[in-house]
């Protein structure tokens, strides 16, 4: 299904639906929405009805709608014949459209909560806890509120319009966001103790980036992904886009096969600067949609599959001039049945570049436990929390866990903030 399609569009889509019994899609969402029900509401032409259920379990449907990887499509069991159903863009069609029921009053709980972060576990958080009562503040150490959704993620794939209208969500809910305040930098936990708040909710991320630990990371003209995409964001919204110089070349090379590799590709594209985007996988195994894929290609992005990149390449003057890959192939040298991709002999290649950009390969907050002592975080950088309670080494402060599985994406986070946001609510009724 088109994105952004009619209502004629949808309804037809929506008739497609099986309407299984069990229905394999809702345990597939990281959120549980009950996609039958709501699609059942759509060709039924009951729209309001169809948002009142995604709004049960997902209050940011505008996003999800646009940008989530949509694992209950690949779950699909319409999937195997090419045809899934385009839950996501039936999702975005209902926020688009339906009309929102006005929120159920809740009798305040007398407490405050404190949730440093805004990104899309922040955001879920905060709309959890002022929906159950609690006066909630959220503390973002960034000039925006938004996280990665706002910081990174282009403004043709995620309108900055589409997120300022979530944002009013929370607002209706009594939220308030207080943007450039670090904890740690601007406030500690005493501090915002003193401040009265009852409990503190960390929603801070992955952290710092981790380097990847490629020969020639440190020639001139190599970038990390998020802060390509980061600046060219902040030159968008500032308005100064085209009228500074851009310390990027015309020929990138994006090593990675995450959302922020494609998006970095795109984006340079619409620059006027070519771009070649490198992965040793194969386009099945990366986290982003086939129809993701095909839209970057179309927009002459050039994608390269099952290609390991070894080295990047430095000219006299210590400037990145090309990389050096190896192509993958599936083998199984020792003849046991295990399949493994392994690089191809002989089949060294360059691919010129003046500049590259490299996705990150996770993050960690080490800093934070730096400057908040108090604060355990263990060796792989994640904070520590109490399996059961949720809290961290510190009394009354909370944390998102981090994805134990998958690839991260703004779905998960907006599950695990909601999760966390439980343990807070517990803690308070216990
Ligand atoms: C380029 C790119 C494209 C992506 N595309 C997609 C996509 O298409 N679909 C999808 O589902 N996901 C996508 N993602 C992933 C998604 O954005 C992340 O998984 C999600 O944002 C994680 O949410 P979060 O709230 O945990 O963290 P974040 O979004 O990182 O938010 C954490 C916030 O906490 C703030 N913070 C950190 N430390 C402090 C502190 N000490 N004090 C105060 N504030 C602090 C940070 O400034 C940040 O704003 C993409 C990510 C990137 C980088
Ligand atoms: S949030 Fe994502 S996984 Fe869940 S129903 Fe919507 S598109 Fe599917």
């Amino acid at each position: 299904m088109v994105l952004g399609a009619g209502k004629k569009d949808a309804v037809e889509e929506a008739r497609r639906c099986l309407q299984c019994a069990n229905p394999v899609c809702v345990p597939a969402c990281p959120l549980g929405i009950d996609i039958p029900g709501f699609i059942r509401a759509i060709r039924e032409n009951e729209t309001d009805k169809a948002l009142s259920l995604i709004r049960q379990k997902n209050v940011f449907a505008s996003i999800c709608g646009r940008i989530c990887p949509a694992p209950c499509e690949k779950a699909c069991v319409l999937e195997e014949e090419g045809v899934t159903i385009g839950i996501r863009a039936l999702e975005r069609f209902v926020a688009d459209t339906g009309r929102e029921k006005a929120a159920a009053s809740v009798a305040p709980t007398g407490k405050k909560v404190a949730v440093v972060g805004s990104g899309p576990a922040g955001m879920a958080a905060a709309a959890e806890l002022a929906g159950q009562g609690f006066s909630v503040t959220v503390f973002e150490s960034g000039p925006f509120a938004g996280g990665a959704l706002a910081a990174y993620i282009p403004e043709f794939r995620l309108p900055r319009k589409t997120l300022t209208k979530e944002w009013d969500i929370l607002k209706k809910l009594g939220v308030e966001v207080k943007t450039s305040v670090g904890l740690g930098t601007s406030m500690t936990f005493e501090s915002l103790q003193a401040e009265g708040f009852n409990a503190v909710l960390l929603a801070v991320g992955a952290g710092s980036v981790k380097i990847a630990s490629l020969p020639g990371v440190n020639l001139g003209g190599v970038f990390f992904a998020a802060e390509f995409l980061q600046r060219i964001n902040f030159l968008q919204t500032t308005r100064s886009l085209g009228k500074e110089p851009l310390p990027f070349g015309k020929k990138l090379v994006i090593i990675g096969s995450g959302a922020d590799a494609l998006d970095c590709g795109r984006v340079a594209v619409r620059l006027g600067a070519s771009a070649t985007v490198i992965f040793e996988h194969t386009e099945d195994e990366i986290p982003v949609r086939a129809a993701e894929v095909q839209q970057a290609r179309e927009e002459g992005v050039a994608v390269e599959p099952l290609a390991r990149v070894t080295e990047l390449l430095g000219d006299a003057r210590g400037f990145v001039r090309a990389v050096r890959c190896f192509r993958m192939d599936f083998a199984d040298p020792a003849s046991t049945g295990q399949w493994k991709l392994l690089p191809v002999a002989g089949s060294e290649f360059e691919v010129p570049a003046d500049t590259a950009l490299v996705s990150s390969v996770g993050g960690s907050h080490a800093w934070l436990g730096r400057i908040l002592p108090k604060l355990h975080v263990a060796s792989d950088g994640t904070i520590r929390t109490n399996e059961l309670t949720g809290m961290t080494s510190v009394a009354g402060v909370f944390a998102v866990e981090p994805a134990k599985a998958g690839e991260p994406s703004a779905t998960r986070a907006f599950a695990a903030g909601r999760r966390a946001a439980q343990n807070v609510v517990r803690f308070f009724q216990t």
